[in-house]
């Protein structure tokens, strides 16, 4: 299973470990976490495991709560 597509984080958001997500294939909220070497946020999806990553990196999105796509 691929993972699902998310935008990118602006590094003025990923001082956070944690970031909030809507799960859009099960209409439900979650939360993934910043990998250890912060480059970016990975997490799955809390009812059907679907996988989403958050790339780190300038010209991302600066908003602390996103949709997956
Ligand atoms: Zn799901």
């Amino acid at each position: 299973m691929n993972p699902a597509s998310v935008r990118s984080v602006d590094p003025g958001v990923a001082g956070r470990r944690w970031l909030g997500v809507w799960f859009t294939c099960c209409h439900t909220y979650g939360r993934i976490s910043r990998n250890r070497d912060g480059t970016m946020y990975e997490g799955p999806c809390p009812k059907c495991g679907t996988r989403v990553r958050a790339k780190i990196g300038e010209g991302g999105t600066s908003k602390r709560f996103f949709k997956t796509q």
